[in-house]
């Protein structure tokens, strides 16, 4: 097991079968796995038959163990790392992203597809598993210390739901702690587009890297005067980043120029 991939292998066959149940995975579909590690969920998948499905493993240790599943033309496994994949020129149909996430790189993982999404609707739904602390900032509301960019990125393309936590005794190795399986559909009308995405990222960097302080200065900073007055945003001078609903950060996002 390598630690530094974030192994921890799911081993509880009836969570198992809830997750890929939640997946709804038929033979039409097209079918896109992370870190498929000893092959948990890719069994699963495999034995649905899906018109498509791709595997991407980072750990060639494990290609003994995972060679011997893929043997049907249509199933694929890549050996890479998944943050350098490029989802967009393999799936040409709307795919079920489905994975069990390496922690250490959940939410770079969850912004790359983001910024993808924003330039080519590639995607149908994804499940996906995150430590429990990562998956309630991801379903946060404002108010919040949870509330951040994350949550921002996310709703402005996505629907979230939460669909389950998953005890740390049903992994092995058992980790320090529990997970949560979460729902991402694509929304009908996304809030931003491609370029809008970025302004707000940026923009949730600017006003939560100093998360206590109030937004005076850095809306100052970040719009000029006349936009200022024109849409009234001295109203938001004295809250935090915090306070501001997802509305409020999408329609900023709008106005950075
Ligand atoms: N899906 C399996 C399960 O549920 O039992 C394994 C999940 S384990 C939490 C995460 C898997 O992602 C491991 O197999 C690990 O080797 C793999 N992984 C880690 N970093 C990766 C990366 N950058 N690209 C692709 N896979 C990665």
């Amino acid at each position: 097991m390598k630690k530094k991939f974030g192994q921890n292998f799911l081993k509880n066959q009836q969570i198992i079968s809830e997750i890929i149940n939640f997946c709804q995975i038929s033979k039409e579909s097209s079918v896109y796995e992370i870190g498929p590690g000893d092959g948990a969920l890719t069994r699963e998948v495999i034995k649905i038959n899906p018109k498509k499905f791709i595997a991407v493993e980072i750990d060639i240790g494990l290609k003994d163990r995972l060679d011997i599943l893929f043997n049907n033309k249509r199933h694929q496994i890549i050996y890479a790392d998944a943050l350098k994949f490029e989802e967009t020129s393999n799936f040409t149909d709307k795919t079920i992203v489905i994975g069990n996430l390496p922690y250490n790189i959940s939410i770079q993982l969850l912004i790359k597809w983001i910024h993808q999404y924003s330039k080519k609707k590639w995607i149908k739904t994804m499940i996906l598993m995150f430590q429990k602390e990562v998956a309630e900032r991801i379903v946060s509301d404002e108010n919040s210390k949870k509330y951040g960019r994350i949550t921002l990125l996310a709703s402005a393309l996505f629907n979230i739901s939460f669909l389950m936590n998953i005890n740390k005794n049903d992994f092995f190795p058992i980790p320090k702690v529990d997970s949560t399986l979460l729902k991402f559909e694509p929304l009908e009308t996304p809030h931003l587009d491609e370029v809008q995405i970025y302004k707000l990222e940026f923009l949730s960097n600017q006003l939560f890297s100093s998360r206590r302080k109030k937004l005076k200065n850095k809306i100052e900073a970040l719009f000029n005067p006349q936009i200022i007055k024109k849409n009234n945003l001295e109203q938001y001078y004295d809250l935090r980043a915090e306070n501001l609903s997802r509305d409020i950060f999408f329609s900023l996002a709008k106005l950075l120029q």
